[in-house]
């Protein structure tokens, strides 16, 4: 069943600069499997006119900021009206005791490590983790849990459909996002695997050192870190990742993982 919220009126909109768009001006959004889970339910649930606008708007770079912490989705859109929409999607996250327990489980198998090592989200990602369905990749969230300030009230709208859209692309290319979103944060995984492999680092005051020479994008917004760093340049400090060392189940000169593990740790 689709739910029958209202469409959107045509006014022109208001253009934003340098505003957060897909990456790709045309065809499918969501290029992984686990982009493609994010939308489905999303899509056979909201009315087409809202998925095409929300698509238009997402091309055409509405979105002033997106920030994701876990259980909450928060962005500004700017729409035809001069002020921009803010929006909110919340979701249920896992309590910290069940995701001890989840990650313990993914932890046991190195196949899955591997992948999300390198960016990909192993595709039995659930039964790994040991999760009832829905708990990791959420159903599609009833309106009640969305809000927008626009004239569809708490109703779902095309600016929550573009904020889906710039999401799905986001955890094309960072799965971590997604657990992040459930309450699960990269850190507590890094720090998970780093104690797991037997890995001490010598001083976790100079790991914070090389974090904190990171440089946020501005128009993200906020004081969550952002999404991603689209102009961020390829890392070249590898200082901790020397230290640290690689898992012993990867290959020595995999250098897919050898990247991901870069960008991971650094
Ligand atoms: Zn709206």
């Amino acid at each position: 069943m689709r739910y029958a919220f209202r469409s959107s009126r045509s006014d022109p909109l208001i253009p934003v600069r340098n505003g957060i768009s897909t990456r790709t001006p045309r065809g499918q959004i969501g290029q992984t499997w686990w982009g493609r889970r994010w939308l489905e339910p999303f899509e056979e649930s909201v009315a087409r006119p809202v998925l095409d606008n929300g698509r238009k708007y997402a091309r055409k770079g509405q979105i002033l900021s997106i920030t994701v912490t876990p259980g909450d989705v928060r962005a500004v859109v700017q729409g035809s009206r001069e002020e921009p929409y803010e929006c909110n999607a919340q979701y249920k996250t896992v309590p910290d005791d069940e995701w001890t327990v989840a990650l313990e489980k993914l932890s046991a198998s190195s196949l899955p490590v591997a992948h999300l090592l390198a960016n990909r989200m192993p595709e039995n990602i659930e039964e790994y983790l040991g999760l009832e369905p829905h708990r990791f990749f959420p159903d599609f969230a009833p309106p009640a849990d969305c809000f927008c300030e626009c004239i569809n009230g708490g109703r779902f709208c095309k600016h929550l459909a573009a904020v889906y859209y710039i999401l799905a692309e986001r955890f094309d290319e960072d799965p971590f996002l997604l657990f992040k979103l459930r309450g699960l944060d990269t850190q507590v995984i890094r720090d998970h695997w780093r104690e797991q492999w037997g890995i001490k680092p010598e001083s976790e005051t100079t790991v914070a050192t090389v974090e904190e020479g990171a440089t946020p994008q501005p128009f993200y917004g906020g004081d969550v870190e952002p999404l991603i760093d689209l102009e961020q340049q390829p890392i070249q400090r590898l200082d901790v990742l020397n230290r640290l060392g690689m898992p012993t189940f990867l290959p020595a000169r995999d250098e897919t993982s050898i990247g991901a593990l870069r960008r991971f740790y650094d």
